[in-house]
C-alpha cells in the first residue's frame, strides 16, 4: 500500500496541466503526488485518434502550461504530434507518469483518506484530481433491430482512417451531428460507393471564425448543467459547426445532405419511419463520448440529475475530489485553466502542505528555469494555438 498526498488519475491534457501545477505549488512527483495513467504511451486520447487527423485538421490545441507546443509539421498525424509533445513535456517536468496502470475503484478508506484500487497496487490519498476524459466511455446508441445487422458497425472511437480498407467500395452511413462526423464523411466518401448522414437534429453551420464571446457562452451553457448536477454535453455540441472550404464543396457534392435519424436497423440496412429503407454495409456511430467516470462509482457522487456537480472543479459532495477536463473544462483550453484551479485548491486542502510527515514537506523551488523560459528545445512556435 502506498500513500500520497494527491493522485491524478490521467495523463492527458487535464492530468498533465494539473501535475504540472501540484509540481510548481512545491509537491514532489512521485513522492507527494502520482500521475497514473492506463495508456500505453504518453498523448492522452490524442495517441489513439486517426492517422488522417492531421495537426493542421485538429480544432485548436492549446498548449500545456510552461511549455509551447510550437512548430508542429501540420500534415504530421495529431497523434504523433502530440505524442511526442506529451513526452518531452513529462520529461521536462519530471511528472513520473505511471503506465500503464489502470485504476479500477476509489473508494472510501475509512480514515478521511481515498483508496486507490488499481491494476498495479492500492495507494492511499488525501485528494484525487480525476482526469480520464471521455476516451475511454464512447457513446453508442441502441436502435430496434441493430443485432440483426448484417453489416459492420463502428464508433469513431474505433474509426481507423479511410485508407484503411474498411470503407473502400462500402456503402456506408454515418450517425451524428458533430465535427468528427463531418470529418468521417468527408474522407469516407473519397472511396466509399456511397454516404448516407443521419442526425437527430439540423446540423447548424457556422459561417467565420469563432469568437472569444461565443466561446465563453459556450462553455457557460456546459457549466451550468454541471453546477446542478446534470450530464454535461460537451462543449463542442453547444459550438455548431464550423464550415471550412471542403465542407462547402462536400456540401455542393451532395455529401452533407442530412437525412433525419432512421427508426430502425434491418439486417441489410436502416430503415425510417415511413418506411423508406436504405442498403448499407457499415454503419460509423459519431455519436460522441461519455465522461469516464465509471471507477468513482463507489464513492456515490452521482446527482439524481444523473451528473456530477461540480464547484469550479471540486466535486460538490466530497471536497477531495476534483474532475478536470469534464464538462466545461473538456477542451484542451479549458484543461489546462481547470488543472491549475484544482491543484490551488488541493493544496488548500492539505493545509499548504502535501503532509503532516516533514519528509515530504515542500522543497522545491516554485519556480524553475522552464516555467520561466515557457519554452523546451523540443518544441517550435505553433501554428495555431486557438481555442476550443
Ligand atoms: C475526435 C476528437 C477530436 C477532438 N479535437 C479537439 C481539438 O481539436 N481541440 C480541443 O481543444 N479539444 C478537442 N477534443 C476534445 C479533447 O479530447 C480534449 O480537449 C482534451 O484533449 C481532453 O483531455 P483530457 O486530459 O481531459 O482527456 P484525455 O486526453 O482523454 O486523457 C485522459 C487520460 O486518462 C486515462 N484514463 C482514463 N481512464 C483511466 C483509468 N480508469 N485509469 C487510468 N487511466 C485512465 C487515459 O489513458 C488518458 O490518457 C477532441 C475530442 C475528440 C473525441
Amino acid at each position: 500500500m502506498n500513500d500520497v498526498a494527491v493522485v491524478v488519475v490521467g495523463a492527458g491534457q487535464a492530468g498533465l496541466s494539473s501535475a504540472f501545477h501540484l509540481r510548481r505549488l512545491g509537491l514532489s512527483p512521485g513522492r507527494d503526488f502520482v500521475v497514473l495513467d492506463h495508456s500505453p504511451r504518453p498523448g492522452g486520447a490524442w495517441q489513439f485518434r486517426w492517422p488522417t487527423l492531421t495537426y493542421g485538421k485538429v480544432h485548436g490545441m492549446h498548449s500545456l502550461p510552461g511549455m509551447e507546443l510550437t512548430g508542429a509539421d501540420p500534415a504530421r498525424p495529431s497523434s504523433q504530434v502530440i505524442g511526442e509533445y506529451f513526452t518531452a513535456y513529462e520529461h521536462t517536468f519530471g511528472l513520473a507518469v505511471r503506465r500503464p496502470v489502470h485504476v479500477r475503484s476509489v473508494e472510501e478508506a475509512g480514515d478521511g483518506r481515498l483508496r486507490v484500487e488499481t491494476s498495479r497496487g492500492t495507494w492511499t490519498t488525501r485528494a484525487l484530481i480525476n482526469a480520464t476524459g471521455t476516451w475511454d466511455r464512447p457513446f453508442r446508441p441502441r436502435y430496434p433491430g441493430q443485432e440483426h445487422f448484417r453489416g459492420r458497425q463502428l464508433h469513431t472511437a474505433d474509426y481507423p482512417g479511410p485508407h484503411s480498407g474498411a470503407f473502400a467500395g462500402k456503402r456506408v452511413v454515418v450517425v451524428g451531428g458533430g465535427t468528427s462526423a463531418v470529418q468521417h464523411l468527408l474522407e469516407i466518401a473519397e472511396v466509399a460507393a456511397g454516404t448516407a448522414w443521419v442526425t437527430r437534429r439540423e446540423p447548424v453551420f457556422r459561417d467565420g471564425p469563432f469568437t472569444e464571446d461565443q466561446g465563453r457562452a459556450a462553455v457557460a451553457l456546459v457549466a451550468e448543467r454541471v453546477r446542478r448536477g446534470l450530464p454535461p454535453q460537451s462543449v463542442v455540441s453547444v459550438t455548431g459547426l464550423p464550415m471550412t472550404e471542403a465542407m462547402r464543396e462536400a456540401r455542393e457534392r451532395g455529401v452533407l445532405r442530412r437525412q433525419p435519424m432512421f427508426e430502425r436497423i434491418v439486417p441489410e440496412g436502416v430503415e425510417w419511419s415511413d418506411g423508406r429503407r436504405m442498403r448499407a454495409d457499415t454503419l460509423l456511430w459519431a455519436t460522441g463520448f461519455r465522461p469516464a467516470v465509471g471507477h468513482l462509482a463507489p464513492l456515490r457522487l452521482r446527482e439524481p440529475g444523473g451528473g456530477i456537480r461540480l464547484e469550479g472543479t471540486r466535486v460538490a459532495a466530497d471536497s477531495r475530489i476534483h474532475l478536470v477536463g469534464y464538462g466545461p473544462s473538456a477542451s484542451t483550453v479549458g484543461a489546462g485553466r481547470a488543472g491549475r484551479a484544482a491543484a490551488r485548491e488541493v493544496l488548500g486542502l492539505l493545509g499548504g502542505r502535501a503532509t503532516s510527515r516533514p519528509r515530504t514537506a515542500v522543497e522545491e523551488p516554485a519556480e524553475t528555469p522552464e516555467h520561466r523560459s515557457g519554452r523546451s528545445s523540443e518544441c517550435v512556435a505553433a501554428p495555431d494555438s486557438r481555442s476550443r
